[in-house]
């Protein structure tokens, strides 16, 4: 069946993630007529919160943190009254190394801009003055640079870089860019002390990032097609001319745009000669429901651990959630495995050594996010394409930041604005 599609300026957004939802946001505020079409049964793609039976709980698919810094995400948060569904970490953010018992807390987040370039050299155990010398090779480093190569090894890398670079880029230093990092750094540092406050979802992800804007989108009126998958495109000369779902396709107007908000690899299937970051990190979280209510040292919602199989514990209530990033070595391995590995760092996290292993559930995201490898960096493109009424949008996009809820947010942003600078 063909359809042509609706009366007015028409946007076909493919893919309901935060890319997608944060354009529907912006095209549909400019007066647009916006529809999305999504392939899965709900919208959030690899930021969602689901009914886990196992549980009995809603989980989200994975931690997900956010630092004050990140102001798309937050006027995004604003702009679908959500703004207040974040809780904020107080104080500095407390670490154990499980392999020497080694505990320390990193406070980023007070003091001038030298203060806190400098913490990490002065809070980290083991770290020595040189290791400040290092970080100017980090602020010169070339392109190809990966961050083991700027920094260098010994106890500042294991204790800070190694665990700061695979939360941010879900690359291990061995591969990961550090014009990337700097660029990330750089945000941080200069925001100001406000900017480094962490902030997570009080409720869960979808209750923060998804559920608020759809509500937004729907009193709007845009539609959301779930269980549609776009299958082909029609390019013609410098446009796109139909798309093509199962069972259905739809005519493209002259006046009518395109938003390919899918993962990377999806849109290069897509879009044949479309360069894209061709690998991608896994991230696997383990979730727990403790007996009571637990408290991470110093009373904040997470800690940070270095020397073990975990590496962030979230807590929320009685519920632990744990994150291994850049985890392709461990995504293959039998839950019950991983299981017995995280829960027995957990417990040492939490104080509570000798406690039998409470009820858990494994989630593995094989495709969290493109490897943020120096290669990778070249392989991103803008939003813009060769078809001018067809835009990209995805944290893989050349947003200059990591592959981040704020790099989905700001990419879904750029898109919607190249369209309506395209058609001012
Ligand atoms: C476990 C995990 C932990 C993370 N931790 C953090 C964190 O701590 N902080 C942070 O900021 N970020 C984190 N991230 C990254 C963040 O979740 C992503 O950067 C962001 O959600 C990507 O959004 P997106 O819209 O670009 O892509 P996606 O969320 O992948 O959205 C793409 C959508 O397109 C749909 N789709 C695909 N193909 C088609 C098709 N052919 N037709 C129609 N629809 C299609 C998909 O179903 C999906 O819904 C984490 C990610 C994971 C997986």
């Amino acid at each position: 069946m063909t359809t042509q599609s609706g009366p007015g300026r028409a946007v076909h957004i493919i893919g309901a993630g935060l890319a997608g939802l944060a354009a529907a946001l912006a095209l549909s505020k400019s007066g647009r007529s916006v529809c999305i079409h999504e392939a899965a049964p709900q919208a959030g793609g690899r930021c969602r919160s689901f009914h886990d039976a196992t549980l009995g709980r809603r989980i989200d698919n994975g931690n997900h943190l956010l630092l004050s810094a990140n102001r798309a995400a937050l006027d995004y948060l604003a702009e679908t009254g959500a703004a207040d569904t974040l809780v904020a970490g107080d104080g500095p953010i407390p670490f154990l190394d499980l392999s020497t018992g080694d505990a320390w807390k990193l406070d980023l987040g007070t003091g001038g801009l030298l203060r806190r370039l400098a913490a990490p050299v002065f809070q980290v155990p083991g770290a020595r003055c040189l290791d400040a010398v290092a970080m100017v090779r980090l602020a010169t480093a070339r392109p190809e640079t990966s961050v083991l190569d700027a920094l260098g090894p010994g106890p500042l890398m294991e204790r800070f870089w190694r665990p700061f670079t695979t939360a941010v880029l879900n690359t291990d230093p061995e591969e990961a860019s550090a014009a990337l990092l700097r660029g990330v750094l750089g945000t941080l540092l200069f925001e100001g002390g406000d900017g480094l406050i962490p902030l997570t979802a009080r409720d869960g992800l979808s209750e923060s990032f998804v559920d608020p804007c759809l509500a937004a989108l729907a009193a709007r009126g845009v539609p959301l097609g779930l269980g549609r998958r776009l299958r082909a495109i029609d390019l013609e000369g410098n446009r796109a001319t139909a798309l093509h779902f199962q069972g259905e396709s739809i005519a493209l107007a002259d006046t009518d745009d395109v938003v390919i908000a899918v993962p990377a690899t999806a849109a290069s299937a897509l879009l044949p000669g479309l360069t894209v970051p061709a690998e991608t990190s896994a991230i696997v979280n383990a979730h727990f429901i403790l007996e009571a209510p637990g408290q991470v040292p110093g009373g904040g919602v997470l800690i940070g651990l270095v020397g073990g199989t975990a590496e962030w514990v979230f807590l929320r209530g009685d519920l632990a959630s744990i994150t291994v990033s850049a985890a392709d070595t461990w995504i293959d391995r039998p839950a019950e495995e991983l299981l017995d590995l995280l829960w027995r760092d957990t417990a040492t996290a939490l104080g509570q050594p000798d406690a039998a292993r409470p009820p858990g559930r494994i989630v593995k995201e094989r495709r969290a996010t493109f490897r943020q490898t120096p290669e990778a960096m070249k392989r991103r493109p803008v939003s813009t394409t060769a078809w001018r009424n067809l835009v990209l949008a995805g944290d893989w996009t050349n947003t200059g930041l990591p592959a981040t809820i704020e790099g989905a947010i700001r990419s879904g942003g750029a898109a919607a604005q190249a369209l309506m600078d395209a058609r001012e």
